[in-house]
């Protein structure tokens, strides 16, 4: 099964795309995870991603494509996956079929997390990142046992860079110009289908399954 995940920046795709990766056993792919961890390991690509991470900008498509393709062509993915945070403009959709019609394939869901933007500054402002497992939670919704400590790996929580506010509200910008388009695209291929991101996690979740049923 191959799934993506489409919505604002805040909206939940990495929260619920964790529970699809771990409900039907298929990697969880965030390219924003692996921007990061590139920056945390001081690659080139890393260096490179950030200058347009900071200002809340897309990182060009000619760098973002070829992370994506080369980790979908992994064997882990062979029985699908749960794309997070890809794709996030017209042309990298476009990539993304092209390969796949390549090989006899098509994405299966295109599962819209749909957050009005009220809530995403107040989201973002909560969440706490761990940098070092991927880990995401919110401080007032979805808290840590240990107040700033990662449940799974003990390492400390931060709040990302690109999660204060004068940033979240250009990656909002950024979304609505550049993301969005991509509804009409996968409604357009039938794959389309949205859920209420407002309600609680769990029910968001709840919604998701049965859709993928
Ligand atoms: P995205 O991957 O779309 O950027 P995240 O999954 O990281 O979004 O979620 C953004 C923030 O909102 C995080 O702090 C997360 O813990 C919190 N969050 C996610 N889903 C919900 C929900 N249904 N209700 C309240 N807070 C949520
Ligand atoms: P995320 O973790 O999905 O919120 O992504 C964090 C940041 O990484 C985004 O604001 C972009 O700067 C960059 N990024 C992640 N995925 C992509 C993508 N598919 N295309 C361009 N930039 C991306």
């Amino acid at each position: 099964m191959k799934i993506i995940m489409l919505g604002a920046p805040g909206a939940g795709k990495g929260t619920q795309a964790k529970m699809i990766a771990e409900k039907y056993q298929i990697p969880h792919i965030s390219t924003g995870d692996i921007f990061r961890a590139n920056i945390k390991n001081g690659t080139q690509l890393g260096m490179e991603a950030k200058k347009y991470m900071d200002q809340g900008l897309l990182v060009p498509d000619e760098l973002t494509v070829k992370i994506l393709l080369d980790r979908v062509a992994q064997e882990d993915c062979k029985n699908g996956y749960v794309l997070d945070g890809f794709p996030r403009t017209i042309p990298q959709a476009e990539v993304l079929d092209k390969a796949l019609a390549g090989l006899g394939e098509a994405i299966d869901y295109a599962i819209n997390v749909d957050v009005p933007d009220e809530n995403i500054v107040r989201r973002m402002s909560g969440r706490r990142a761990c940098l070092s497992c991927g880990a995401t939670y919110h401080v007032e919704h979805i808290p840590p046992r240990q107040e700033g400590v990662c449940d799974h790996c003990g390492q400390a929580l931060v709040l990302r860079d690109d999660d204060k506010p004068e940033t979240v509200q250009n990656r909002l910008k950024v979304y609505h110009e550049q993301t969005q388009p991509l509804i009409d695209f996968y409604t357009a291929k039938g794959v389309l289908r949205t859920v209420d991101g407002t309600v609680d996690m769990k029910d968001v979740f709840e919604a998701i399954v049965s859709i993928l049923k």
